[in-house]
């Protein structure tokens, strides 16, 4: 590693002002090394005042003057402060505080009878005695030749416990004066260097030059932008792999085509079209299917599942929940036992025999296709040959579980399906280069979902409405929200309503929340979706994925609680078929100007693209429901979720402008050997996105 490289990685402990004793506040507020340290950009400037007299001084402000130095009074007691008085050029008297002084110090930066400087902040005390002028533990008293340092715009940093202004302001200063340039990794740009942009934004001299548009910040941000898509393309970049094999024939998916009673939209055969390329390009297929609910992304799925077993592969359908598993496998399994494929389902419902039969099917092959939570994960299954895997609802797991499949699925495709629309911002950030299908397209004859925005007050006219719903044979969900302080609540609110709904509407009604028995749960799914139930209650358990097309009313109580995606995609339940379907949005009061602009939204958006960027903006504003979904990726030197919506649209570009120069580099230079590549590892190493580099050396 080269020198100036180094220095910035070197430990900030090695500072004399940081030592053992500072260390860990550091490390707390910005971390360890030299270049964290600036990265922790100013995020506030005050103005210093240089002034000829005290009572030219506006109140309480920050001031810097001349003064004769005429008395010190020791601390006289423990815990009283040591007294410096001082009068300015009119004669006006000035107390200077030092709590815990260190005498000897103060006698020589302030000898009686001598002429200083001091800087800080002035306070005005009236008492009985008249006006008093104080100034606690000024930040700089000395030689008058030094006054001009002390006097204009100043950086404010953030802090934490056991750090002051000036000790952060001096850390800074230290650091950066003995920085040296690095080699440039963005030539010819608008930019000024890297280090030429950290000595300017760690000295702002207007507010200005603390937005994000400032020339200096806006390189940093820009620095780690391309960073972070730099070491996420090299993270994620997959060798071709020889154990992968192409998919020559259609056939088994032709034969489903053809038994449909309806036809693939052109959206769903683009896709098709799409996965076809990658399963045949000899390269590991890493996909994201995205699409808005109800636009049949399920089946995009299956097909290319098809291409699978016609390739005499297994394939792996991961799903986020039991209800949804049941229902996946068993319309699935009607749609391609026809064919002869064999169909399994494993889920931690599965025990016993049962469980040993699944796996043992899953081990010889036997099984094709394989729908399940996931228990699919755990080391007992083994596959025989898996070939393929979808995840569906993907933002719905975790990193962990993402980690634990993609090592089952080494040679696997992988397929990740997404209703939950993610902003390009966010796709970027979290897949990377990952290629991305989208359905935007509804099948045929669907109508837009009429959502009206209720008060919880008339909920008796809404009951009498779904009368008339059910007589004409059509069904309703029902749903009670997740309540955050207990969980017994959250289900006590549906039992509730599942309650008074059974004595206006008796046997017709059925009950599902995340506390029941699965048997119970699965009798009551099964119950509506063959229609024997006509009206469901439910907590948020019916979310994800489930399908039952003469549903046509979508009831969301409280709906205030619930974020804007969520509630999108609870909406896409109803809707999925050719009849004029509908979403009540119950609201209980008081509703906040926030909840009430979010419930707007609802009822005038249908496009789950644009939700999901309204819920990304929106968020903070007391929204309980699906921040952790939101998956933003934390910036050090800037925060994507911004509720300012110019500054929002300046870094999107940026981080956007990022990603296209991070892949041209890849593609030129995988392996940064290049003059410019080199340059770019030392960008990598600072802000520690090297892992992946190294990860992909070793193996
Ligand atoms: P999502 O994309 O939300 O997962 P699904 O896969 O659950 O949507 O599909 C919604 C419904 O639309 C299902 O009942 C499915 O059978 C049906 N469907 C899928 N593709 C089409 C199509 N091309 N035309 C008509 N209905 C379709
Ligand atoms: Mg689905």
């Amino acid at each position: 590693m080269h020198e100036p490289l180094a220095y910035y990685l070197t430990k900030l402990q090695t500072l004399a002002s940081v030592g053992t004793k500072r260390d860990k506040f550091y490390k707390k507020l910005v971390g360890e090394r030299f270049v964290d340290l600036l990265w922790h950009l100013p995020s506030q400037l005050c103005f210093r005042h240089r002034i000829d007299h005290i009572k030219a001084a506006p109140e309480n402000s920050l001031v810097t003057l001349e003064v004769t130095v005429e008395l010190h009074q020791p601390s006289l007691r423990k815990r009283s402060p040591y007294i410096i008085y001082v009068r300015d050029s009119k004669q006006q008297k000035l107390e200077l505080l030092f709590f815990n002084a260190y005498a000897s110090f103060l006698q020589r930066s302030a000898p009686e009878g001598k002429k200083i400087a001091v800087s800080g902040q002035l306070k005005k005390d009236s008492n009985r005695e008249g006006i008093r002028y104080q100034m606690a533990h000024p930040d700089f008293m000395g030689p008058v030749t030094e006054i001009d340092k002390w006097v204009g715009a100043e950086r404010i940093y953030g802090l934490t416990a056991g750090l002051t202004r000036s000790i952060v302001a001096n850390a800074v200063d230290q650091v950066i004066e003995k920085a040296a340039e690095l080699e440039e990794w963005i030539p010819d740009s608008k930019y000024p260097s890297f280090l030429q942009a950290l000595k300017m934004a760690h000295n702002p001299q207007s507010y200005d030059n603390l937005a994000v548009t400032d020339i200096a910040r806006e390189r940093l941000i820009f620095d780690e932008f391309i960073a972070y898509h730099l070491g996420l393309a090299i993270s994620s970049s997959r060798p071709k792999s020889a154990t992968l094999k192409s998919i020559a024939s259609y056939d088994l998916a032709n034969r489903l085509e053809d038994s449909l009673p309806f036809k693939l939209t052109a959206a769903q055969k683009n896709a098709i079209a799409e996965i076809r390329g990658d399963m045949q390009s000899g390269a590991q297929m890493v996909r994201l299917l995205q699409g808005d609910v109800g636009g049949g992304k399920t089946l995009v799925a299956v097909i290319a599942a098809c291409d699978v077993v016609d390739n005499n592969q297994q394939t792996a359908i991961l799903v986020p929940t039991e209800i949804l598993s049941r229902q996946h496998c068993s319309s699935i399994g009607k749609a391609l036992e026809p064919l002869g494929i064999e169909v399994a389902l494993l889920t931690g419902r599965e025990k016993g025999k049962v469980r040993d039969n699944v796996i043992e099917r899953i081990r010889s092959g036997a099984a094709k296709i394989i729908v399940g939570t996931h228990a699919l994960l755990e080391d007992s299954v083994v596959f025989n040959n898996l070939g393929f895997v979808v995840i569906d609802e993907q933002h719905r797991f975790g990193v962990d579980q993402r980690l634990r499949l993609s090592q089952k699925a080494k040679s696997a495709h992988i397929l990740s399906m997404t209703a939950t629309p993610i902003p390009r911002t966010l796709v970027l950030a979290n897949h990377g280069d990952m290629a991305v299908s989208v359905l935007n397209e509804k099948p045929a004859g669907r109508k837009i979902i009429q959502t009206k925005v209720i008060s919880a007050d008339r909920l008796n006219e809404v009951v009498e409405q779904l009368t008339n719903v059910m007589n004409r044979g059509n069904q309703v969900y029902w749903v009670c929200p997740l309540i955050e302080e207990s969980e017994t609540s959250d289900y006590a609110a549906a039992v509730a309503r599942f309650e008074m709904l059974k004595s206006i509407f008796g046997e017709k009604v059925e009950l599902v929340h995340g506390k029941m028995k699965g048997l119970e749960k699965d009798t009551a799914m099964e119950r509506f979706a063959e229609g024997e139930a006509t009206l469901l209650v439910s907590t948020t358990v019916i979310e994800v994925g489930v399908d039952v097309p003469k549903a046509t009313v979508m009831v969301i109580e409280h709906a205030q609680r619930f974020g804007l995606a969520q509630m999108h995609q609870l909406r896409g339940r109803v809707g999925r078929n050719d009849m004029q379907s509908f979403c009540l949005l119950l609201y209980g009061q008081p509703l906040t100007f926030q909840a009430r602009q979010r419930l707007e939204i609802m009822r005038d958006c249908h496009d789950g693209f644009k939700i999901a960027e309204h819920d990304l903006r929106l968020r903070g504003g007391g929204e309980i429901i699906g921040t952790k979904q939101s998956g933003v990726p934390k910036f050090r030197l800037s925060d994507l979720v911004q509720n300012e919506p110019e500054e929002a649209k300046v870094l999107e570009d940026l981080f956007a402008k990022a990603h296209s120069i991070a892949m041209e580099i890849f593609k030129e230079d995988p392996d940064l050997v290049s003059p410019k590549g080199l340059a770019l590892r030392q960008l990598l190493v600072l802000f520690e996105k090297d892992k992946g580099e190294q990860l992909r050396k070793s193996g």
